[in-house]
């Protein structure tokens, strides 16, 4: 997956540029910048990949996920519908604002279970986000028609999920509002970075704004510009938008190589007695980013994890175990350990996490095992790799 793994003249031009003129920021300087404007100029290659008609650059994928909640409308006291597994980015965008995170069942798609958000959706649901995990996706066509019958705004985090695609649609381009990073580990990275994605005008102009201490953007003279409303800096330095823009371009490139390693080392678990795989919706094209199998039970899992580290099989994840995308393990989110006061609101609304149990997610997570799939590996280093995991699963599960 990371893109990082290719650097290469191309990215190396396009900071030069930058750094040639002096301009870092995205707004204003235009007799400085030489005709560059990264960050402009990423948000319509953006746009051209994920055939959506407008982008907004911004800091990070966390704020992306903010931004695109605020740009919304959803805030104080609203409630997100969102999945047990995930990166620990999706509950904290959402606290954020003052609203609060419901976390519900994934299925064996290990994202969002539509009986699960169905069951969840209360009076003060505002929005439902599905997170497109590790290069998949969840049932798009029915997370859809639940948001239209019960009128939430569909929320798309697509950050793992880079060049995946639903009914040949880009994944992230599907929903009403779309998230992506491009932080260091992701498909394409900027560094730091991430993009709001939507077809939704309204939603992009208060994206553009609200990312940019609510400045309208109007003319030329940012100290003559009004501010419509309240907002926050998430910017995008041009450095780091200069990164993504020669990444973009590289994309096909990238999934490419993904789906050829992805393949090898598919077809060697395929023929392992006991292996399954993540069930990709009907109409579905995963991104290759990961691989996910899943073994018999939690005890295989963890043996056969703890052998793959053993035998210098990186890169695979079981995330039963892992601080950072499970929420078996989110005991700040749980005891909410907040710095500062949290709104009582967010307190009541979090109580329900003292008591909830997750025993599907749990059934899932258990026996799942997720493997990053590089970019810089040779193909020798992908046939060693597939062998040597399908020989150490078959001892398992033999
Ligand atoms: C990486 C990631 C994010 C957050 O992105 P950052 O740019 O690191 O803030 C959000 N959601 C998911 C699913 C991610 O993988």
């Amino acid at each position: 997956m990371p893109g990082f793994e290719l650097f290469s003249d191309l990215e190396r031009k396009e900071v030069k540029d930058v750094l040639d003129n002096g301009v870092l920021m995205r707004y204003g300087f235009d007799g400085m910048r030489n005709g560059h404007w990264k960050a402009k100029e990423l948000e319509s290659e953006l746009a051209k990949t994920f055939q959506s008609k407008h982008v907004q650059l911004v800091s990070s994928g966390t704020a992306a996920v903010s931004v695109a909640l605020a740009s919304a409308g959803i805030g104080a006291g609203d409630e997100v519908i969102m999945p047990t597994f995930t990166f620990v980015a999706s509950f904290e965008a959402i606290m954020m604002l003052g609203a609060i995170p419901v976390l519900v069942d994934i299925d064996d798609t290990l994202t969002l279970d539509p009986k699960a958000v169905e069951e969840a959706i209360t009076s003060k649901t505002k929005a439902v986000m599905v997170v497109q995990m590790c290069g998949s996706m969840g049932d798009m066509n029915a997370l859809n028609e639940i948001c239209d019958r019960h009128n939430l705004i569909f929320v798309e985090d697509a950050c793992q999920a880079i060049g995946g695609t639903y009914n040949n649609k880009p994944l992230g381009s599907i929903a009403d509002v779309g998230c992506f990073s491009f932080d260091f580990v992701k498909t394409i990275t900027c560094g730091e970075g991430g993009a709001v994605v939507t077809n939704n005008q309204e939603y992009y102009l208060n994206a553009d704004h609200y990312s940019d201490h609510g400045h309208d953007h109007v003319g030329k003279d940012r100290g003559a510009e009004t501010h419509p409303f309240l907002g926050y800096n998430f910017r995008i330095s041009e450095l780091n938008a200069a990164v993504g823009l020669a990444q973009v371009r590289r994309l096909p490139e990238f999934i490419a190589i993904q789906k050829k390693n992805y393949t090898v080392i598919r077809e060697a678990l395929s023929k392992v007695d006991g292996v399954t795989f993540r069930r990709v919706p009907e109409g579905g094209e995963e991104s290759y980013a990961f691989l996910n199998f899943f073994l018999p039970n939690l005890e295989i899992a963890r043996e056969v994890s703890k052998a793959f580290k053993e035998n210098g099989i990186d890169v695979c994840f079981h995330y039963y175990d892992n601080n950072w995308h499970y929420i078996r393990k989110w005991e700040h989110l749980k005891e909410l350990k907040s710095l500062f006061p949290v709104s009582k609101e967010v307190k009541e609304g979090l109580k329900y996490l003292e008591t909830k149990t997750y025993e599907q997610s749990d059934a899932h997570i258990a026996r799942n095992i997720s493997c990053l799939i590089k970019l810089s590996w040779s193909e020798e280093e992908v046939l060693q790799r597939a062998s040597k995991m399908a020989e150490i699963v078959d001892s398992f599960t033999s």
